[in-house]
């Protein structure tokens, strides 16, 4: 029995009908004290448990004192220390704090430092420059607390420091007389709490002693003992700190052991649990503040089923409701980007809301349209794009609908079905949306933010359309409620910047958890080091006790010095304060705690790749286990065992990873391949197509294919399925294997508008939306029958480009405005280039043409066969009689293209081949002519390309038709194997390749000489 149940039996017993108040930590430390009086000492009755704060608002209702002021939680004292920080700085009073300016750290440590202050009775009038080591932020922080004091006055509020001080007025007055205030010596209280605590006992004050603890001195929050320490009943832990000084007949069972990190550590316990057979209801976990250990507990509870209870509650962010307020904050954060809605749909975070009679869309269904619609971010483009979407599908439905009249039939039928029920379902989404997004109030004309409307507008989308389906979850809408409500409630922030806004409604969720609980009957308890160790279970664990966890490292408050705060007030704690109120508190625990202890500390943290080492506290515990005072980490390290890690061992698997790693490790090693490749037959493919590439064996896993059943469709001599593009040759010359993803297999990357912060549009979109300025351009100068000259031409392209940029914005928001100009500045430049280049060309000629299309040209290759091409010539220009000049813009650098003679290795086929194709075109067009292109290539009209001209004179058309017939024989023989040549790091397919690019065909060439040669052949086309 604890020295504290003891007293507690013995008091209860002689007084057993006195009204009788035990100050307590907590409610739930309160709830298991009670339960360890009666399963120890029997029946007790007339005793109650209150905390500080339920102390201070009783005494303030029995002496009829509660008056009407507001209690405040700990998240609207923030808020309202952050509102008056922005006032103070506003009207330039705050000068000490107005370089770092406001961000909800330093609105937090501001909050913490007037709480501090305020709790130890401190106002500010005591706050004199003088006393601190920077004058200037004395009179800082002595503004900032006068302006506190006076709002809180005025606007009938009340925070923690000011109901205490209430109470110890009223308790000095009349202190409680018909009540025994019972305060636990080791109950570590700030000066008011202290304060309320002796005026509410009027000098009738009984102090419970708690096991003694030899060897540390008590801290200055700590009660005096009365009469010393009693050391009969003490249990071995009680000289924890003094093993020398222990009588032998002292005992204790404990354990040590260590993890490799956190989540095994809390796997261990289990398994030592399951091990041994003991009920969850017989064990306790403590870990330190701000430890992973409760949140691993959880998720291994919401994963396993592991009956649990947390003696501190879950992070409101593991509920349903606390990911939807968190991921709400983070959609406005990114500008409404669509992945983040996404996310919480998918997740089941957010239900769309329907109309009246409707039925939510799903969640899978709306992801699809939202995908489809190409939103990318931004607030406006939702309702934009999804009517897009939606007119495309009616698009769709009219072709679909033209078709049937001819023909109808099942099949038609359904896709018509399809086509009008997903433009239902895109209006249904818009309509949703639109309702959510009119929860949310936009910008005021100067494009700042009313905090009181974003957090009523948060309220409304966490209570309509978030998911509460179990008890946790209700509970964290509730409590984000009430804090969103009360933020609202403090209603007069100045307007402010979105990302200001944000970061402080996130500041009302940062703190809150749910679901605190005592410990239950089946159920395993976690507590915090500070909250728990009350349950009188026999088995307690103590994890997460490394160096750095506990007890801690003792840093300075960075706004109230240790210095200052000696200077203000003897009670105010400085950082040695709080360390040694940290070790004496878990050793004041371990003093308790009668029954078998088991301590842990992670020894690598798995996460950063290094080492971690063990607190003082384990070394203590070690040289008590020991009796050897001496003894030192080296000696500790060398007695431990092994750190747990994934491997249970033997027998000890607490969940199916535990046992499939166990059975893995067992030997004989069973064959996982195998009993993979049974069970699961995807995999098993899988697993035969990286047994196939192992060889230096081509085959159909290598690009070895037989194409004989998809002929038609994809070999361009066998029919009229496969049309070939200049690109599409030219990616057969790069990477064959490449070609068949892309062209055979039909594989692409997903075509997603991802947010980026530092770019408005990629290459690609750069690169067209410039094509079809000068498109437009050059048509206009072509009509007109004029030549370019850049002063003359500026002012016509500049407004081309204008209508062109702003199109594509409305298309493609930018991130920023700054981005935005920026870019569109850049492309300026490059028209300014292009006007230049094309002033000062030697060889005029006259434009003739502007995206020319080539439709399903018959090309000749060597052998008489042909095949049929297609594309756009960005322009011709007519230089001669008959004589034409072929041009393609390109927006990048012409690098890659400076060594081009006439077809780059078959790499860059495109000059050669519209060539060809324009002047079978202009025959046709043209009957008796006799066109002939005279150069064809690149013009680069772009700061990277400086205006240069990359071209292609006459060459051999036989040379070419033989390098065709080569190339197209790749697909003819189903040869598509990666070529040695094969850039995978410009490659799209770079992230799903399986081929193992020119590396792999290395060795593979040399085994496949007759496979390989024509890559060879491909070179000498230069
Ligand atoms: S990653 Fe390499 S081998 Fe694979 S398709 Fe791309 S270029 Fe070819």
């Amino acid at each position: 029995m604890s020295a504290l149940v003891r007293f507690l039996a013995g008091f209860c017993r002689e007084h057993s009908l006195d009204d009788k108040l035990l100050v307590v930590p907590s409610f739930v430390a309160g709830r298991q004290i009670g339960e360890a009086l009666t399963r120890e000492a029997g029946s007790w009755i007339n005793l109650r448990f209150v905390t500080t704060p339920a102390l201070a608002a009783e005494v303030l209702e029995r002496r009829g004192d509660a008056g009407a002021a507001r209690p405040m939680t700990s998240s609207a004292e923030i808020a309202l220390t952050d509102r008056l920080f922005r006032e103070l700085l506003a009207e330039g009073e705050l000068a000490y704090f107005g370089q770092a300016g406001a961000s909800p750290g330093l609105s937090r440590a501001l909050h913490r430092a007037v709480r501090e202050l305020r709790l130890d009775g401190r106002t500010s009038a005591d706050l004199r420059a003088e006393r601190f080591l920077v004058e200037r932020k004395g009179r800082a922080l002595a503004v900032l607390l006068a302006r506190y004091e006076r709002t809180l006055e005025a606007d009938g509020l009340l925070d923690l420091p000011g109901l205490l001080s209430r109470a110890v007025e009223a308790a000095r007055r009349a202190p409680l007389a018909s009540v025994r205030i019972l305060c636990p010596a080791d109950l570590r209280l700030c000066r008011l709490e202290a304060e309320l605590v002796s005026a509410a006992a009027g000098g009738r004050l009984v102090t419970v002693p708690g096991d003694a603890v030899v060897g540390l001195e008590r801290p200055r929050q700590c009660r005096p003992l009365p009469d010393g320490q009693d050391l009969a009943g003490a249990g071995r832990l009680s000289w924890l700190f003094a093993p020398d000084r222990v009588p032998p007949e002292k005992d204790a069972r404990i354990e040590i052991f260590r993890a490799l990190g956190p989540a095994n550590e809390c796997r261990e316990i289990l398994r030592r649990l399951y091990a041994e057979k003991v009920p969850f209801d017989q064990a306790e976990v403590l870990a330190p503040p701000g430890s992973a250990h409760a949140t691993v507990f959880y998720l291994l509870s919401a994963r396993t089923g592991l009956p649990a209870t947390f003696g501190d509650g879950i992070a409101v962010s593991f509920t349903s409701p606390g990911r939807l307020f968190f991921g709400l904050l983070d959609w406005l954060e990114n500008d409404f980007s669509s992945d983040d809605l996404c996310c919480l749909l998918e997740n089941g975070d957010l239900t769309l809301p329907a109309g009246a009679g409707e039925v939510p869309l799903a969640s899978r269904t709306a992801c699809r349209h939202l995908r489809n619609a190409m939103i990318g971010w931004g607030r406006d483009r939702y309702a934009d794009r999804l009517s897009a979407l939606r007119e495309s599908k009616l698009a769709d439905l009219a072709v679909l609908e033209g078709r049937a009249e001819g023909r109808g039939g099942e099949e038609s039928d359904l896709d018509r079905a399809a086509a009008l029920a997903a433009a239902a379902e895109i209006e249904a989404l818009s309509a949703a949306i639109g309702r959510i997004l009119a929860a949310i109030p936009g910008p005021d004309a100067g494009g700042s933010f009313d905090l009181r409307g974003l957090c009523e507008g948060f309220f409304g989308l966490v209570r309509d359309f978030g998911r509460s389906e179990s008890d946790l979850d209700r509970r964290a809408r509730q409590a984000l409620l009430d804090r969103l409500g009360e933020f609202a409630a403090e209603s007069r922030f100045p307007a402010m910047p979105l990302k200001e806004a944000l970061d402080l409604i996130r500041t009302a969720g940062a703190s809150l958890r749910v679901g605190a609980s005592p410990p239950l009957p089946g159920r395993l308890h976690i507590a915090g080091l500070s909250s728990g160790g009350y349950s009188g279970r026999p088995l307690t664990f103590v994890a997460g006790l490394d160096e750095a966890s506990f007890p801690g490292r003792g840093l300075q408050d960075p706004i109230l010095l240790d210095e200052e705060r000696a200077t203000l007030s003897e009670t105010l704690p400085t950082s040695a304060d709080i360390l040694r109120s940290s070790l004496f508190g878990l050793a004041s625990v371990l003093a308790s705690i009668r029954g078998r202890l088991v301590l842990s500390y992670p020894s690598y943290d798995i996460v950063e790749g290094r080492e971690s080492f063990p607190s003082s506290i384990v070394l203590q515990a070690f040289r008590l286990l020991r009796g050897q005072p001496d003894l030192d980490y080296a000696a500790l390290d060398k007695a431990l065992p092994d750190a747990s890690g994934f491997l249970s061992g033997a027998g000890r698997a607490f969940d199916e990873a535990d046992w499939w790693l166990d059975r893995l490790m067992a030997e004989p090693r069973p064959d996982g391949a195998r009993t993979v490749s049974t069970n699961f037959p995807d995999l098993a493919a899988g697993l035969a197509a990286l047994d196939a590439r192992a060889g230096e064996k081509l085959t159909a896993y290598d690009g070895l294919v037989d194409i004989g059943p998809l002929r038609e469709e994809v070999d361009p001599f066998a029919g009229g399925g496969a049309v070939m593009s200049a690109t599409r040759l030219e990616l057969l010359a790069k990477c064959p294997f490449g070609y068949f993803l892309r062209h055979v297999l039909k594989v692409q990357p997903p075509e997603e508008v991802a947010f980026d912060r530092s770019r408005w549009l990629d290459p690609l979109q750069r690169g067209s939306l410039i094509h079809e300025i000068l498109c437009e351009f050059m048509t206009g100068v072509a009509e007109r029958g004029e030549a370019v000259e850049a002063v003359r031409h500026r002012p016509a392209l500049a407004g081309i480009a204008g209508e062109k940029i702003a199109a594509a914005r409305r298309r493609i928001p930018p991130p920023s405005d700054g981005i935005f100009e920026s870019e569109r500045r850049d492309i300026l430049e490059t028209l300014d280039i292009f006007l230049a280049a094309e002033e000062t060309r030697e060889t005029k000629g006259r434009p003739l043409a502007f995206e020319k299309e080539i439709a399903g040209e018959r090309i000749e290759v060597a052998g008489g066969r042909s095949f049929r091409l297609r594309g756009f010539i960005d322009r011709v220009d007519e230089i001669g009689e008959d004589t034409y000049r072929v041009i393609d813009y390109k927006t990048g650098s012409a690098k890659p293209y400076e060594d081009l003679v006439y077809f780059g290795r078959g790499r860059t086929l495109q000059p050669a081949l519209y060539a060809v194709a324009f002047e079978q075109m202009m025959a046709r067009e043209r009957p008796g002519s006799a066109p002939r292109v005279a150069e064809s290539g690149y013009f680069f009209p772009s700061r990277r390309g400086e205006g240069h001209e990359i071209m292609v004179g006459a060459f051999d058309r036989e040379r070419l038709r033989r390098l065709l017939d080569e190339l197209l024989g790749l697909i003819e023989k189903g040869y598509f194997i990666a070529g040695p040549d094969a850039k995978c790091a410009y490659c799209d397919f770079h992230d799903v390749c399986v081929s193992g690019g020119p590396d792999g065909s290395k060795e593979e060439c040399e085994a496949n000489r007759k496979v390989f040669e024509v890559y060879g052949k491909l070179d000498e086309y230069k």
